[in-house]
Formats: C-alpha cells, structure tokens, sequence
C-alpha cells in the first residue's frame, strides 16, 4: 500500500513537472496580447453601423480596422460613442483609436495625429425629393438644416448665411428629420448619402448638386501614440499590396478606386 501511495505520488509529481513545463513553454511563446480600444459611431452605414436587432459592428471601416489588427497584431475592441465624443476619448487616453469616416481637417490635426488617408469623400446637399426649391447651397440660406454634432457637415451648415441648424446625435436622426418635414435640407457625406438613398431613402429624399470639396477619411490616434500610427500605416500598406484592402473596398462599394 505504502508503495502505491509512493508511486502514485511520484507520477502525480511527473504529471505536475510536465504541465509546468508546458505553460512555462507557453507563456515564453505567445507574447502578451497588444489589444486596440477601438471606438466608433455606427450610423454611418456604409463604413459602420449596425444591422436590425444585431449589436455587431459592420462596414467598411469596420472590416479594415479590423484587418489592420489582424495585420499588425492587435486584438480589436470596438465601442460605440458619439462622433463628437471621439476626440475627447482619444485625447484624454480612454481608447486607442477612432475610425468612423472621419474627415482628415487641419482643426483635428491640432489635437490628433491621423493615419494615411483610406478613401476620399465630400459633402453633398439632399433635400425631400419634391423639393424643387433647393439646388445649390446659396439655396439654403435662411432654411432649415440637419446635420451630425462635431461633423463637417455641421461646420458647412454653420457657414451658410440665416440657416438654422439642427445637430442630431446620429446622421439616421438627421435623415429622419428631413423625411418628418423637420428640415429642408440634410449635409452629410456623398457615399453616405448614396448608401442611404440605394436602401429605400431615394423614395422620400434626393441629392442636390455636386459633391462638394473632396474630403480624406484617416484613423484617429491620441498624438503620443506614435508607435500605433505607425503600425496601423505599416499595415494598411501591406493590405493595400496583398490585396486585401481592395477586397474589403470591393465588399462595400463594388468597384475598386484607383
Ligand atoms: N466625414 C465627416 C466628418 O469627419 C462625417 C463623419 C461622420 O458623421 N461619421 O466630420
């Protein structure tokens, strides 16, 4: 009996050598994962939003953030905040990036460092589709106007003479108040109005006129970080020449920009 209560204590010991021995190993291979707090604001479909009755993050800003991770080894966190939130979150170090179709502009260079630019935008006017009225944005002064807090499309609206704007927490309100007769015209980002009009708005609402001046979408980084900015350029580099990121372009917006 002594015996086998010997033995089995020595095989319980081996058996304890061994598991130590594995998770030493283990420990010594996997590097601490880096994680990336990532924030977003979702009614920005296509670049991100969020399907009916699903809490996941979709789009083209969602898909190549999260390539980007893949890419440059990072674990990918993704919150939801409001856009004009997004700075402040960066600034004081409560996430490490925002990616939400957010114009490159000198104002937000001051206070963030951007990545390369990803994809070119600009604003554009869309009005109710009766509305013969409004062409041009020198039509819209003195009317109504919905836009998205902290956008360039509030910063445009603000500029036109007698207009009164209205800044909604989300684009899909600012929408909204232009469908309930609220508004008379919307700003907000061409692609974005384009995706909004292809899904069913085209039946309440139009666009006006050209695209305004052309606008670079980058990833926001808190101004310290400087190795994250590099990382995420290093690896959008490499998803540009994999093929990868055309992949992701053509997911979400058909043709491939060159
Ligand atoms: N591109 C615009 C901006 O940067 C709008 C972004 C947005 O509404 N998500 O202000």
């Amino acid at each position: 009996m002594k015996k086998l209560l010997i033995m089995m204590m020595a095989v319980l010991a081996a058996c304890s050598l061994l598991l130590a021995g594995c998770g030493g190993g283990e420990k010594k291979a996997a590097a601490p994962e880096k994680i990336m707090r990532v924030a977003t604001e979702p009614s920005f479909a296509p670049f991100e939003f969020q399907k009916e009755g699903s809490k996941e993050f979709t789009g083209f800003d969602m898909d190549l953030i999260r390539a980007i991770g893949k890419q440059a080894g990072y674990k990918v966190e993704i919150q939801n905040m409001g856009f004009d939130a997004l700075i402040p979150a960066l600034t004081s170090g409560n996430i490490d990036v925002a990616i939400a179709g957010m114009s490159i502009t000198e104002e937000r260079k001051k206070v963030i460092t951007f990545s390369d630019p990803y994809y070119t935008s600009g604003l554009i006017i869309m009005v109710n589709k009766d509305n013969n009225d409004i062409k041009t944005i020198d039509d819209l002064k003195g009317k109504r106007i919905a836009c998205q807090i902290g956008t360039t499309g509030e910063k445009k609206s603000r500029s036109v003479e007698g207009a009164k704007v209205v800044a909604f927490n989300t684009q899909s309100e600012a929408s909204m108040e232009l469908k309930n007769g609220g508004a008379d015209a919307v700003i907000n980002d061409a692609p974005v109005v384009g995706y909004y009009l292809a899904q069913g708005g085209d039946k309440v609402a139009k666009t006006v006129g050209e695209v305004m001046e052309a606008e670079e979408y980058g990833i926001a980084v808190n101004k310290k970080n400087t190795q994250l900015v590099q990382d995420i350029n290093k690896a959008m580099a490499e998803l540009k020449k994999n093929g990868e990121f055309d992949k992701i372009y053509k997911t979400w917006f058909g043709e491939v920009k060159k």
